[in-house]
């Protein structure tokens, strides 16, 4: 058995179109208009929310005689009141490799503004087995030795189906679809795979909040402990509000703006 540890890989992030703001702009009265957004998903957030009241400049909208000036105090603000839809209109793409299907099946519940692609197990043949390996598990050698003679034995278990059913000589794709998936049920449930997932702001704060607290499960805290660094270094202003504790060696994401 390989020990392994969940990966994060941000593979894709909303971009700007320059011109097309630029002639939005121009349409819409206020061309010279600047943010100092330090990312495109923060500009295009800022925009889609200032175009609600035309809060691009004072006087813009008779209505509106001051605005808020600058990128961190906009979005601080949209948190803060709970206009979270606004979150929506930019996304991350992620892939979370060597993740258990224990993660994978707590992570799919989350079904409000994210996209799926998961590996198949009905496609992709199981041979040699890894896992991460959990805290209480390491700390005992008695423990580590059953897990990992229960992993050894379920790969030992894959190898001999296998053979038994001579899949490799196997010509119809078809027929070897059918047997990789009789033998995936054989595999334990923390055989580490590969998940493709895609959300969106909004729905990322809610998710960070949910999986880094501490009642949420080992795997996934240290997954998206490791998913909150990577969007707040790139998209500071979006996570302003949210403070760090370390609960049991792993981050806890907090924020007084809960689910916006
Ligand atoms: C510590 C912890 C323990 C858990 N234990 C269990 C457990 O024992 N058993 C179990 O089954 N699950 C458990 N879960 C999963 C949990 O119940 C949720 O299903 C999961 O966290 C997804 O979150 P969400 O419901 O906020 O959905 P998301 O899809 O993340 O949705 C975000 C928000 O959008 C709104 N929303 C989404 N879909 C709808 C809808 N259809 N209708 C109305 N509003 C909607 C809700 O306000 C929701 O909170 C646990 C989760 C955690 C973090």
């Amino acid at each position: 058995m390989k020990s392994v540890e969940p990966k994060v890989f941000l593979i894709g992030e909303t971009r700007l179109v320059e011109d097309g703001l630029q002639s939005y702009l121009n349409h819409a009265g206020v061309p010279g208009w600047k943010s100092d957004a330090p990312s495109d998903s923060e500009l295009l957030i800022e925009v889609m929310g200032r175009l609600c009241y035309r809060s691009f400049e004072p006087g813009l909208n008779p209505n509106v005689t001051r605005v808020r000036e600058g990128n961190a105090p906009y979005l601080a603000n949209i948190v803060q009141v709970g206009h979270g839809s606004v979150l929506e209109h930019a996304a991350l793409n992620f892939i979370f490799a060597d993740v258990s299907r224990v993660v994978t099946h707590e992570l799919v519940r989350h079904r409000a503004g994210t996209s799926i692609s998961q590996e198949s197990l009905r496609f992709v043949r199981l041979d040699a087995l890894s896992a991460y390996v959990p805290l209480h598990i390491r700390e005992s050698e008695t423990g580590m030795e059953i897990f990992a003679r229960t992993f050894e034995q379920l790969e030992t278990i894959q190898r001999e189906l296998a053979q038994l059913y001579d899949i490799d000589d196997a010509k119809d794709f078809s027929e070897k679809k059918k047997l990789t998936s009789a033998f995936r049920r054989m595999a334990p449930i923390g055989v580490a795979t590969t998940i493709g997932w895609s959300c969106n702001f909004r729905a990322l704060r809610h998710v960070i909040e949910m999986r880094t607290d501490p009642h949420a499960e080992e795997e996934i805290r240290l997954l998206f402990g490791q998913v909150y660094h990577i969007a707040k270094d790139r998209h500071p202003n979006l996570f302003a509000d949210y403070e760090e504790e370390e609960v049991d060696g792993l981050p806890w994401v907090k924020t007084v703006h809960g689910k916006v």
